[in-house]
């Protein structure tokens, strides 16, 4: 965001999008940045989709516990309705959307608002985790977030399931994950040797 402190676009509507693994710090960003923009007065609203009430129906919240009030939607539509009069929409957890979140940002930010999404780029076994693919091609800005492998101590930018399950998702299970290198991750049940 350094690109943005030194040159804020004008008259315009951007997309921002903050990826990466599980504990790589995604949510405590998008708090950050939201948090500034209400300290700028601006009027914010965040959301995050229905799939995550691991820690709270009304808020988003960070690992290390930071968190900020939100609307917890059904669908990505919803986002639209509910953004009219604000400045800066925050998204949350953007993996558990479907791909309308696509043309939902592109609206948002074609007329003026700037949109902050965070969401995992990959699914436990290293696969692009849709929609997030698509959205990183329609965004001006990116930030990457790694973790640290529990393994070797190197940046981390997979996340490692500890249980065996064919299910994409796991939700609420948190403990069920880490974050690993690329060197240190493997599938469960695929021949890993750890
Ligand atoms: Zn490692």
């Amino acid at each position: 965001m350094e690109f943005i402190q030194h040159l804020n676009p004008k008259d315009t509507g951007w997309i921002e999008v903050i990826t990466g693994c599980m504990f790589s710090g995604k949510t405590e960003e998008l708090i950050r940045r939201l948090r500034r923009a209400e300290i700028a007065k601006q009027n914010v609203v965040i959301f995050k989709p229905e799939i995550d009430k691991r820690y709270s129906d009304t808020k988003i919240v960070s690992h290390n516990e930071l968190s900020l009030p939100s609307i917890m939607i059904g669908s990505a539509s919803e986002i639209l309705d509910n953004s009219e009069n604000a400045q800066v929409i925050g998204i949350d957890e953007a993996q558990f959307f479907d791909r309308t979140l696509l043309d939902v940002c592109n609206k948002l930010a074609n007329t003026g608002k700037r949109v902050i999404v965070a969401g995992l780029d990959q699914d436990y076994r290293g696969i692009p985790f849709e929609p997030i693919p698509e959205l990183l091609a329609i965004a001006e800005y990116i930030t990457k977030t790694l973790a640290i492998c529990v393994e070797c101590g190197n940046p981390a930018d997979r996340t490692q399931r500890k249980i065996a399950s064919a299910e994409r998702v796991l939700v609420g299970a948190a403990d069920s994950y880490e974050a690993r290198c690329r060197k240190c991750h493997y599938i469960p049940g695929e021949g890993g040797s750890h």
